[in-house]
Protein backbone atom coordinates (compact mmCIF):
# COMPACT_ATOMS: atom_id res chain seq x y z
CA UNK A 1 0.00 0.00 0.00
CA UNK A 2 3.00 1.95 0.60
CA UNK A 3 3.13 4.99 -2.47
CA UNK A 4 5.81 6.99 -1.77
CA UNK A 5 9.42 6.54 -1.39
CA UNK A 6 9.64 8.15 2.05
CA UNK A 7 7.13 6.02 3.57
CA UNK A 8 9.62 3.68 5.76
CA UNK A 9 10.95 7.20 7.26
CA UNK A 10 7.57 8.03 7.73
CA UNK A 11 6.43 4.82 9.86
CA UNK A 12 9.53 5.00 11.69
CA UNK A 13 9.00 8.35 12.80
CA UNK A 14 5.76 7.49 14.02
CA UNK A 15 5.48 8.36 17.20
CA UNK A 16 2.86 5.45 17.53
CA UNK A 17 5.60 3.24 18.47
CA UNK A 18 3.24 0.10 19.45
CA UNK A 19 1.85 -0.11 16.41
CA UNK A 20 4.20 -2.66 14.61
CA UNK A 21 1.83 -2.93 11.46
CA UNK A 22 0.78 -1.07 9.06
CA UNK A 23 -2.63 0.64 9.67
CA UNK A 24 -5.26 1.12 6.80
CA UNK A 25 -9.02 2.69 7.14
CA UNK A 26 -11.00 -0.40 6.30
CA UNK A 27 -12.11 -0.90 10.00
CA UNK A 28 -12.72 2.70 9.79
CA UNK A 29 -14.77 2.44 6.24
CA UNK A 30 -17.01 -0.81 7.83
CA UNK A 31 -17.88 1.57 10.73
CA UNK A 32 -18.83 4.38 8.46
CA UNK A 33 -20.30 2.69 5.71
CA UNK A 34 -23.06 5.11 4.80
CA UNK A 35 -20.50 7.91 4.46
CA UNK A 36 -18.21 7.54 1.39
CA UNK A 37 -15.34 10.74 3.01
CA UNK A 38 -14.64 12.37 5.72
CA UNK A 39 -16.31 14.97 4.58
CA UNK A 40 -19.69 13.76 4.06
CA UNK A 41 -19.45 12.23 7.78
CA UNK A 42 -18.57 15.90 8.42
CA UNK A 43 -21.49 17.38 6.29
CA UNK A 44 -23.72 14.86 8.75
CA UNK A 45 -22.49 15.37 11.84
CA UNK A 46 -22.71 19.12 11.62
CA UNK A 47 -26.24 18.50 9.99
CA UNK A 48 -27.96 16.48 11.96
CA UNK A 49 -25.99 17.70 15.53
CA UNK A 50 -27.97 20.44 16.87
CA UNK A 51 -24.79 22.67 17.92
CA UNK A 52 -23.76 22.20 14.28
CA UNK A 53 -20.00 20.76 15.60
CA UNK A 54 -16.79 20.81 13.76
CA UNK A 55 -15.64 17.68 12.65
CA UNK A 56 -11.63 17.68 12.97
CA UNK A 57 -9.35 14.53 11.71
CA UNK A 58 -5.85 13.95 11.50
CA UNK A 59 -3.78 11.19 9.11
CA UNK A 60 -0.97 9.82 8.29
CA UNK A 61 1.19 9.92 5.04
CA UNK A 62 -0.87 13.33 4.15
CA UNK A 63 0.49 16.02 2.86
CA UNK A 64 -0.48 19.76 2.00
CA UNK A 65 -1.16 20.02 -2.04
CA UNK A 66 2.08 20.59 -3.52
CA UNK A 67 1.62 24.30 -4.67
CA UNK A 68 -1.66 24.61 -4.90
CA UNK A 69 -3.49 24.89 -1.63
CA UNK A 70 -7.33 25.15 -3.85
CA UNK A 71 -6.49 22.50 -5.80
CA UNK A 72 -9.11 20.52 -4.42
CA UNK A 73 -10.36 16.88 -3.29
CA UNK A 74 -7.74 15.61 -5.91
CA UNK A 75 -4.72 17.78 -5.64
CA UNK A 76 -2.97 15.86 -2.10
CA UNK A 77 0.59 14.15 -3.48
CA UNK A 78 3.23 13.11 -1.40
CA UNK A 79 4.78 16.36 -1.45
CA UNK A 80 6.00 16.10 2.44
CA UNK A 81 5.50 13.24 5.40
CA UNK A 82 3.77 12.99 8.52
CA UNK A 83 0.73 13.45 10.51
CA UNK A 84 -1.49 16.40 9.00
CA UNK A 85 -4.84 17.64 10.72
CA UNK A 86 -7.95 19.60 8.31
CA UNK A 87 -11.18 20.56 10.34
CA UNK A 88 -14.36 20.93 8.66
CA UNK A 89 -14.53 21.97 5.05
CA UNK A 90 -10.84 21.39 4.50
CA UNK A 91 -11.74 17.75 5.26
CA UNK A 92 -12.62 17.24 1.31
CA UNK A 93 -8.87 17.73 1.20
CA UNK A 94 -8.16 14.32 2.14
CA UNK A 95 -10.70 13.10 -0.51
CA UNK A 96 -13.22 10.15 -0.87
CA UNK A 97 -12.52 7.19 1.39
CA UNK A 98 -11.30 5.34 -2.19
CA UNK A 99 -8.82 8.12 -2.84
CA UNK A 100 -7.90 7.80 0.42
CA UNK A 101 -7.30 3.90 0.41
CA UNK A 102 -5.61 4.69 -2.95
CA UNK A 103 -2.90 7.11 -1.95
CA UNK A 104 -2.17 5.00 1.46
CA UNK A 105 -3.95 8.09 3.96
CA UNK A 106 -4.53 6.61 7.20
CA UNK A 107 -6.68 7.72 10.35
CA UNK A 108 -5.17 8.43 13.34
CA UNK A 109 -7.12 10.78 15.40
CA UNK A 110 -10.73 12.49 15.23
CA UNK A 111 -12.02 15.45 16.70
CA UNK A 112 -15.15 17.27 18.30
CA UNK A 113 -15.64 20.51 18.97
CA UNK A 114 -18.06 23.50 18.25
CA UNK A 115 -18.73 27.39 18.74
CA UNK A 116 -21.39 28.63 20.46
CA UNK A 117 -22.98 31.86 18.28
CA UNK A 118 -23.31 35.05 20.15
CA UNK A 119 -20.50 34.07 22.93
CA UNK A 120 -16.75 33.64 22.35
CA UNK A 121 -17.53 30.26 24.24
CA UNK A 122 -16.23 26.73 22.58
CA UNK A 123 -16.75 23.93 23.85
CA UNK A 124 -14.08 21.29 24.95
CA UNK A 125 -12.47 19.25 21.84
CA UNK A 126 -13.55 15.71 22.37
CA UNK A 127 -10.85 13.10 20.77
CA UNK A 128 -11.32 9.92 19.80
CA UNK A 129 -7.71 8.00 18.94
CA UNK A 130 -8.96 5.76 15.81
CA UNK A 131 -6.63 3.09 17.23
CA UNK A 132 -8.20 -0.38 15.87
CA UNK A 133 -5.34 -2.27 16.89
CA UNK A 134 -5.80 -1.61 20.41
CA UNK A 135 -9.74 -1.08 20.56
CA UNK A 136 -12.58 -2.88 18.84
CA UNK A 137 -13.59 -0.75 15.87
CA UNK A 138 -17.48 -0.86 16.82
CA UNK A 139 -16.46 0.30 20.03
CA UNK A 140 -14.20 3.03 18.56
CA UNK A 141 -17.51 3.92 16.40
CA UNK A 142 -19.22 4.06 19.54
CA UNK A 143 -16.73 6.51 21.53
CA UNK A 144 -17.42 8.91 18.55
CA UNK A 145 -20.53 9.09 18.20
CA UNK A 146 -20.55 9.85 22.04
CA UNK A 147 -18.04 12.17 21.44
CA UNK A 148 -20.43 14.02 19.25
CA UNK A 149 -23.41 13.85 21.68
CA UNK A 150 -20.93 15.41 25.01
CA UNK A 151 -19.66 18.22 22.43
CA UNK A 152 -23.67 18.85 21.81
CA UNK A 153 -25.11 18.15 25.56
CA UNK A 154 -21.90 21.29 26.26
CA UNK A 155 -22.54 23.33 24.26
CA UNK A 156 -26.19 23.19 25.06
CA UNK A 157 -25.03 23.80 28.57
CA UNK A 158 -23.14 26.82 27.44
CA UNK A 159 -25.99 28.10 25.41
CA UNK A 160 -28.64 27.68 28.29
CA UNK A 161 -26.12 29.42 30.84
CA UNK A 162 -25.53 32.47 28.28
CA UNK A 163 -28.88 33.08 26.49
CA UNK A 164 -31.47 34.04 28.60
CA UNK A 165 -34.50 36.55 27.47
CA UNK A 166 -34.81 39.74 29.53
CA UNK A 167 -37.48 38.30 31.20
CA UNK A 168 -35.52 35.40 32.29
CA UNK A 169 -35.65 35.38 35.79
CA UNK A 170 -35.32 38.43 38.07
CA UNK A 171 -32.62 40.22 37.01
CA UNK A 172 -32.20 43.73 37.60
CA UNK A 173 -34.00 46.26 34.95
CA UNK A 174 -30.24 47.63 33.79
CA UNK A 175 -28.86 44.17 33.47
CA UNK A 176 -27.33 44.03 30.40
CA UNK A 177 -24.72 41.36 31.27
CA UNK A 178 -25.87 37.70 29.51
CA UNK A 179 -27.65 35.60 32.08
CA UNK A 180 -28.90 31.78 32.24
CA UNK A 181 -32.11 30.77 30.26
CA UNK A 182 -35.33 30.59 32.26
CA UNK A 183 -36.82 26.93 31.36
CA UNK A 184 -40.23 27.88 32.77
CA UNK A 185 -39.81 31.90 31.20
CA UNK A 186 -42.86 32.91 29.47
CA UNK A 187 -41.45 35.61 27.16
CA UNK A 188 -39.11 33.36 25.06
CA UNK A 189 -40.74 29.36 26.43
CA UNK A 190 -37.76 28.31 28.07
CA UNK A 191 -35.92 28.54 24.58
CA UNK A 192 -34.05 31.70 25.00
CA UNK A 193 -32.82 34.05 22.59
CA UNK A 194 -30.06 34.59 19.64
CA UNK A 195 -27.74 37.10 20.81
ZN1 LIG B 1 -36.81 34.10 28.62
Amino acid sequence: MSGFDGYDQWKTASPYDDVDEIRDNTDFEEQFSDYNSLSDLYHSVYKYTACGPTLGVTCWGVIEPANDVDAGPNSICYDQEGPITYYGDDLRKFGSFADMREQGITIIELYVSSIVEGVDNCTDTYAVEWDSMQTEPEELREQFWQAVEDCDSEANSIWNETHGCPDCFDYPDDWDDLKPVDEDCPACGGHGVCI
